[in-house]
């Protein structure tokens, strides 16, 4: 069935300039957009992803719209700022206490280190730790400094709108194929509310996604993980699911993830159709002769994106 309409977004952080691995998620989710229906485009919006400001570089959201435009990458409608959006958050926050599936919690990183050691569990070194669930049955005295979203308590709920037998929740990558996580047994009850007092990045962009009307994800392969967690938040707050679509990682020299934070080199955009084409390449999608127009090289690369993720139409 052909849906009634499209929407994707492009969800930078504006902790520095876009890089070759952020070029690649910008220009597939723009190129999803235009190839909807037949060609015909759904519309692609930008969000700027600015909750953790101390990690924010200030002019870094302006200089990552000016990368965008150069590259002929141009919102459908105003950018948004998730600084600006704290209210709704809360309220979804709000909710979620309400129906009993968020609750307070005091432990730090060492709390929680010390839980599993006592349990004996090995350490996978540099893996993250599921949370034990240490303050699901209260704080005990302690205070609290984050709260969680409860992944196993809500599936004992009677009335809870998702299927109750485990937690493992399966779904459809556009371009990973099929998924699945148990978020209780490999995440635990993961952050909504961090301890620094900021807004953790998995609610806003639940919160972020339904209320733009956000139909399709069109991102890194690096958030793919982060999925499930989405999923059972819009499930806990009534929320639709987008559908999702993860690209290929760009990997530096020595095969590290490309990240502002690992230094990776801004983009080049003296020669925008050339860093376009690279991130073309990377979703195997033809390279173009340098002195195509950019709009010749969109054409193709629209028609080529119909071709091999014909998901959307
Ligand atoms: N802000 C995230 C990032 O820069 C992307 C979030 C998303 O697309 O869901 O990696």
């Amino acid at each position: 069935a052909v849906r009634q309409r499209y929407r994707g977004r492009f969800a930078p952080s504006p902790t520095g300039p876009l890089h070759a691995g952020s070029l690649v998620a910008a220009l597939a989710s723009w190129l999803d957009a235009r190839a909807w229906n037949a060609g015909r485009g759904g519309q692609w919006l930008v969000r700027m992803e600015d909750l953790d400001a101390p990690r924010c570089v200030p002019g870094a959201d302006q200089f990552i719209l000016q990368q965008l435009a150069r590259c002929g990458l141009l919102p459908d409608a105003p950018p948004q700022w998730q600084s600006a959006r704290s209210a709704l958050y809360q309220r979804a926050l709000d909710r979620l206490i309400a129906q009993g599936l968020a609750y307070p919690c005091a432990c730090s990183r060492k709390d929680i280190e010390a839980a599993h050691a006592a349990q004996g569990q090995p350490r996978a070194r540099h893996a993250a730790l599921p949370y034990p669930g240490t303050c699901r049955r209260g704080l005990q005295g302690r205070s609290a400094r984050s709260w969680r979203f409860a992944t196993t308590q809500c599936s004992q709920a009677a009335d809870a709108p998702w299927p109750r037998a485990d937690t493992a929740l399966c779904w459809h990558d556009r371009w990973l194929g099929a998924q699945w996580q148990d978020v209780a047994r490999v995440v635990g009850d993961f952050v909504l509310h961090r301890a620094d007092g900021l807004w953790a990045y998995q609610l806003a962009v639940v919160v972020d996604d339904a209320d733009q009307g956000i139909t399709d994800v069109v991102r890194g392969a690096d958030l793919a993980d982060s999925t499930a967690r989405q999923i059972l938040l819009q499930q806990a707050l009534g929320l639709p699911t987008p559908s999702y679509l993860h690209t290929p990682l760009v990997r530096g020299a020595h095969g590290e993830k490309l990240s502002k934070q690992s230094g990776a080199p801004a983009l080049d955009l003296r020669h925008p159709l050339q860093a376009l084409s690279q991130a073309a390449q990377v979703l195997g999608l033809p390279p173009q002769p340098q002195e195509t127009d950019l709009s010749g090289a969109f054409a193709q690369w629209v028609a080529a994106w119909r071709q091999n993720c014909a998901g959307a139409a």
